[in-house]
């Protein structure tokens, strides 16, 4: 029998890197899309198995990600196929500049640009109003041509829930509100892959045990979850994860982001868990990741100075 390296002994845990994405959503400045490039470059080489790199939602809602398609026309080429990549998308007009985009890409590098398309809902009535401009039913009828269109053309499909754990307009949300739109996920849109987010870092461990057991029920989707460290638990809530059986979690280079709800003028609160302490503690608890500390560490140092820059030349 072949001798098994350290690594391999390991059950690995599945990091996803939501940096480009939910991270710079969240930034005021505007970074350059050479820059978002370069950066996503290194979180390449820095051994993440899937980056989430976009949205295809309207510019005109959140200008940060409008060069999406520019995005990926630069990243064309260096987009090794063992690395999944995803991107947002709100309604059928994005999907279509999403395909738009794996088709231009496909004719200039024979690999698509997105493998995996992400819908968002949540569990919070107004949160989803306020959000999405859409209740909760509506953003899952909006979503019906957009996962059949993309079970057609061949790609994943990841559902994320918006405050599941908590909502900055409702307060705490009962594990019965998530479970409800979790079924509605799995059983009409057929996702792959459900995300449970905890929007405003209100998880505790406790909470994400009892949510994690009530959605093993939900059959045929992985579970992921996207935590946010606006109150310093988010290692807490990984380590409760992984013992209920999560091996996938969302985390963004640097912390990127911030999270807008908890933020004051003075004071930038935390937002998604940086993806350095998202895999120091999924190693600490004995799982591997694939994930190149150093190289992580130098994208790390790469997107502070992108938003440092951007931030300096932000207005307010
Ligand atoms: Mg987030």
């Amino acid at each position: 029998m072949a001798r098994m390296t350290p690594e391999e002994a390991q059950p690995s845990v599945r990091i996803v890197e939501v940096g480009p994405r939910d991270g710079l959503q969240n930034e005021a400045g505007r970074v350059p899309t050479a820059d978002k490039a370069d950066l996503v470059r290194t979180l390449i080489a820095s051994g993440l198995q899937e980056i989430e790199l976009s949205s295809f939602v309207s510019p005109r809602w959140i200008p940060q990600l409008g060069d999406a398609a520019e995005l990926l026309d630069m990243l064309a080429g260096d987009m090794p196929a063992e690395i999944t990549f995803s991107a947002l998308v709100p309604n059928m007009q994005g999907m279509e500049r999403l395909l738009e985009a794996n088709e231009k890409a496909m004719r200039a590098v024979g690999r698509r640009a997105i493998d995996k398309v992400c819908l968002f809902t949540a569990a919070s009535e107004t949160f989803s109003k306020k959000n999405t401009n859409a209740t909760i039913d509506e953003t899952l009828v909006r979503f019906e041509p957009v996962a059949s269109v993309t079970r057609e053309h061949g790609l994943s499909l990841r559902g994320y829930i918006s405050c599941a754990f908590a909502c900055p307009f409702e307060g705490a949300i009962a594990t019965d509100a998530v479970v409800r739109v979790a079924e509605r996920l799995a059983n009409e849109l057929k996702i792959d892959e459900l995300s449970i987010a905890d929007t405003i870092g209100r998880a505790t461990p406790e909470a994400v045990q009892e949510r994690i057991g009530a959605l093993g029920s939900i059959t045929g989707a992985t579970i992921n979850l996207h935590l946010h460290d606006t109150f310093g638990r988010a290692a807490d809530c990984v380590r409760a994860g992984l013992r209920a059986g999560v091996r996938s979690f969302d985390g963004a280079i640097g912390g990127l982001g911030g999270c807008p709800y908890a933020s004051t003028p003075g004071k930038r609160a935390p937002g998604n868990i940086a993806t350095a302490t998202l895999v120091q503690t999924v190693e600490d608890e004995g799982f591997s990741t694939g994930v190149d500390h150093a190289k992580l560490g130098a994208a790390r140092q790469l997107a502070d100075d992108l938003v440092a820059r951007a931030r300096s030349g932000a207005p307010g």
